[in-house]
């Protein structure tokens, strides 16, 4: 399972990212904590990207990207990864070469990032400054926007709820990745419902065309109007609009206003 998490500081990537690679069991990689280790070297990349991040600027693609590469290359990450906080810019996902799974977008307004981020008390970080923070979500609504929508664009995006509790992101992000953590497991979901569709419309506002897709599904049909039609046949009558209301006011006065139901439920 290839995952990317993407939302803006402070909507639980990172939370999301390690209860993810626990339940799937498949690293997680931050490109954030990558790029916090190399800020604590003392060389000119280090010094840096250290500035860089302090300001709440993006690390420019050219060295991203090679990075994020090199790192995804390694053995650990040949089976699956949980990747938060690349691609970021819509070259970064153009250029990336791996074919993702699904791309988890964790929305959250920015007050209510400011607010989480403020009340932070353990591992305050430089980035986390406010004015740092500002500018973060101003990168993110200005650069990573695009991101979104192309990978909208290619059916990848899964929409999260980022406001709800831990518990209930994971169950939904799970649920839209059509998985369940049961018994410490994750498995695949199953509908276990059944589902009654009803395909209703205007004459000639294509309900039957509509109903040919769930047939190629093999799902069964209950053509409400083939009574009508039956009817009408057995009887030797035209099919013409007075005697299909007039068959149709017969059965709904022998059998009351859910006569086609009841009618379709003897011949199926
Ligand atoms: P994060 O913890 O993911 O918010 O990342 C912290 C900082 O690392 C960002 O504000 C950027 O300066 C840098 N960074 C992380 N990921 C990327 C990326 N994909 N492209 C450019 N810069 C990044």
């Amino acid at each position: 399972m290839k995952l990317v998490l993407i939302g803006i500081p402070g909507a639980g990537k990172s939370t999301q990212g390690n209860l993810l690679s626990r339940q799937f069991g498949v690293p997680y990689l931050s490109t954030g904590h990558i790029f916090r280790s190399i800020a604590k070297e003392k060389t000119t990349m280090g010094r840096y990207v250290k500035e860089t991040m302090n300001s709440g600027l993006l690390i420019p693609d050219e060295e991203t990207i090679p990075i994020v590469e090199e790192y995804l290359s390694r053995r650990e990450y040949k089976k699956g990864y949980i990747l938060d906080g690349f691609p970021r810019t819509l070259n970064q996902a153009k250029k990336f070469k791996n074919s993702l799974d699904k791309i988890i977008y964790i929305e959250l307004p920015d007050k209510e990032a400011l607010w989480r981020i403020a009340y932070r008390t353990e591992d305050v970080r430089d980035d986390q400054t406010v004015t740092a923070v500002m500018k973060r979500i101003e990168i993110f609504n200005e650069v990573t926007r695009p991101v979104i929508d192309h990978y909208e664009k290619k059916g990848k995006l899964i929409r999260i709820d980022g406001t709800k509790s831990i518990d209930d992101v994971n169950e939904e992000i799970l649920k839209l990745l059509g998985k369940e953590f049961h018994e410490n497991k994750v498995r695949s979901w199953s509908q276990k419902q059944k589902i009654i569709l009803a395909v209703t419309g205007l004459p000639g506002s294509g309900k039957t065309e509509a109903t040919t897709y769930f047939k190629k599904k093999k799902l069964p049909i209950v053509h409400f109007g083939n009574i009508i039609n039956d009817l009408v046949e057995e009887r030797g009558l035209d099919h013409v609009e007075d005697v299909h209301k007039t068959v149709r006011m017969e059965v709904r006065e022998q059998h009351g206003m859910a006569a086609m139901a009841i009618l379709s439920r003897e011949k199926n």
